[in-house]
């Protein structure tokens, strides 16, 4: 196994909305274990290009994902900053991903720019056996208690960073990791060196499913997931969450 995995930074995946109209089980945005209907605003996108633009940062792809995306109110004008920006920095791939259900999903999906790839899974319940256990903390396990979190997994590399309404992480499953455990601990500036990202793998990585296995195991190779396996940790923060909505420092 690799020692370790670098986050990708020209990579980012914008988590826009949390909302989804398939809550599915093992949700790694926990889009079903704590509804959110937060979206991030034209604004926070605005800044987000506006950073790139200072900082002179060229993307290699920029992936627009959520819960669903197209159910953001304002998914079109967003579209357009994106595809505006694309139209100017032609090596960028900008990319939405969809869940590519139900009618209203559908109607928007017709509407994507030219420009944007759509990548459709195509899901069709809110049981999928090939999801690895998310909610599986590895800091609740003895067998990973002592392990070095900053190593995080496959996805920091090929997915790269995430940006939601909180910020900028490791990933985009660890800002949804922050904003139900609440430790507001998001960047609310665009990094430019691995050291920033450090001490967010070491807290939020400890929590993730996906830290236990840290490569890529393809999906025909993994065991069909049944139910929702939580540990400890997670109970008790979506027991909290439901008591109070973690309050969080917003980017901008
Ligand atoms: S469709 Fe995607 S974002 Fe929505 S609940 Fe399922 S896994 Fe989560
Ligand atoms: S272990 Fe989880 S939080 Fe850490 S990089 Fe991987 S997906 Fe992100």
């Amino acid at each position: 196994m690799k020692n370790g995995y670098e986050t990708s930074l020209d990579l980012i995946e914008i988590d826009v909305t949390f909302k989804c109209n398939l809550m599915c089980y093992n949700c790694d945005r926990s889009c079903r274990q704590a509804p959110e209907e937060r979206h991030m605003s034209t604004e926070q996108i605005g800044k987000f290009l506006e950073e790139t633009q200072k900082k002179n940062r060229s993307w290699k792809r920029i992936r627009i994902l959520g819960g669903e995306p197209y159910l953001h109110p304002e998914i079109h004008e967003i579209m357009r900053m994106l595809a505006e920006y694309k139209s100017e920095n032609r090596d960028t791939v900008v990319e939405i991903v969809t869940n590519g259900y139900g009618p209203e999903v559908n109607k928007a999906i017709k509407n994507t720019p030219t420009d944007i790839i759509i990548k459709n899974t195509k899901k069709v319940s809110q049981y999928n056996k090939k999801f690895e256990p998310f909610n599986i903390a590895p800091v609740d396990k003895k067998e990973y208690l002592s392990s070095d979190y900053t190593k995080a997994c496959w996805i920091t590399e090929e997915c790269g960073m995430g940006l939601n309404p909180y910020g900028y992480y490791q990933c985009g499953v660890a800002g949804s990791i922050d904003r139900v455990f609440g430790f507001d601990i998001g960047l609310k500036k665009m990094p430019d060196e691995q050291q920033q990202l450090t001490p967010l793998k070491k807290k939020l990585c400890a929590y993730c499913g996906h830290f236990l296995n840290q490569k890529f195991i393809p999906p025909e190779a993994r065991k069909p997931l049944i139910g929702e396996p939580q540990t400890r940790s997670w109970k008790m923060a979506y027991s909290n969450y439901k008591k109070q909505k973690p309050s969080m420092t917003v980017y901008l």
